[in-house]
């Protein structure tokens, strides 16, 4: 199955509606579909109303920040009901966190001579609550700062880079359990993104796997779609479910189009088998 579990709408920092996505996942042949907005459910509705007029298997999902040690780590949510209150109340808070550390980030860009930083930042973002790293980047491309958005980040946006500030998310522990008091399984994204050592991802893992994490990308935009053999270990290690991601954004920005990745190793339960997918929508 053509499965991609998550990707991106301009509810957070995609370039694509809601809808929008939907309709490209199906052109593209993919066959079920998560939207993983960043702290956000808000495009969940309307791509689940246009999965089903087109016949698309749908679930809903987000992708939670979460501070783990010293690192940014990030938790994907799938099959979660989005109308969940607690849900709702936990992802509403991270985007007041977002806000604040959006105006942070937007001084420490001016004082880096980018004139209007949060400003422009905005006239990025459709969502006013969701002003994130992605959208700084597009507003320095667009004043002739850098060439694209990676070397954005490779320069000012990274950790230890002048424009990255440090931030505090909700832990591994209540991410995981907004996502399965939700009635979802939690996912831990793109464990090659961290930058971390082969046995602090094991300790990663392990306190994950503690707090009811269930799954791990095996297969992400973060490794242009090929299959990541350390992920791979992981889910044959602790038994997580392995899930399949092109953590698509924009056409011209992802390195992996919507459904583009590889197959899941044959070993591997895909995390869909936990899902009724009979029901498109
Ligand atoms: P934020 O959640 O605001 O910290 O932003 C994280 C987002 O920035 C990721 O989901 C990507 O969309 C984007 N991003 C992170 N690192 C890079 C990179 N090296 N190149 C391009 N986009 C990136
Ligand atoms: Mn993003
Ligand atoms: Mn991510
Ligand atoms: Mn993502």
């Amino acid at each position: 199955m053509n499965a991609d579990l998550h990707c991106h709408s301009t509810v957070s920092d995609g370039s694509l509606a809601p809808a929008a996505v939907v309709e490209r996942a199906v052109a593209r042949g993919v066959e079920l579909l998560a939207l993983t907005d960043h702290d956000e459910v808000g495009g969940v509705a309307e791509a689940a109303a246009r999965a089903a007029e087109l016949g698309l298997g749908f679930l809903a999902g987000v992708e939670i920040s979460v501070s783990w040690e010293a690192h940014s780590i990030h938790v994907v949510g799938l099959g979660v009901d989005a109308r969940d209150p607690v849900l709702l109340r936990g992802l509403q808070a991270q985007r007041d966190g977002r806000q604040l550390r959006a105006e942070r980030m937007g001084a420490a860009l001016e004082r880096l001579a980018v004139a209007d930083a949060l400003a422009g930042a905005r006239r990025f973002a459709d969502n006013p609550e969701l002003v994130g790293r992605a959208h700084f980047a597009r507003h320095l491309v667009a004043c002739g700062l850098a060439k694209d958005v990676a070397s954005v980040f490779l320069h000012y946006l990274k950790p230890g880079k002048p424009g990255y500030v440090e931030h505090q998310w909700v832990g591994p522990d209540e991410a995981v359990a907004w996502i399965r008091g939700a009635g979802g399984i939690a996912v831990l994204a793109h464990p090659s993104r961290y930058r971390l050592g082969a046995a602090e991802l094991e300790r990663l893992a392990a306190a994950f796997r503690a707090a009811g994490g269930e799954g791990v990308e095996v297969v992400s935009g973060a490794d242009e779609g090929k299959v990541s053999r350390a992920a791979a270990g992981l889910a044959r290690r602790f038994g997580f479910l392995a899930s399949r991601a092109s953590d698509f954004h924009d056409e011209e920005e992802s390195a992996c189009d919507l459904g583009g990745g590889q197959p899941l190793p044959p070993d591997l339960t895909p995390v869909w088998t936990r899902f009724d997918v009979s029901q498109p929508g």
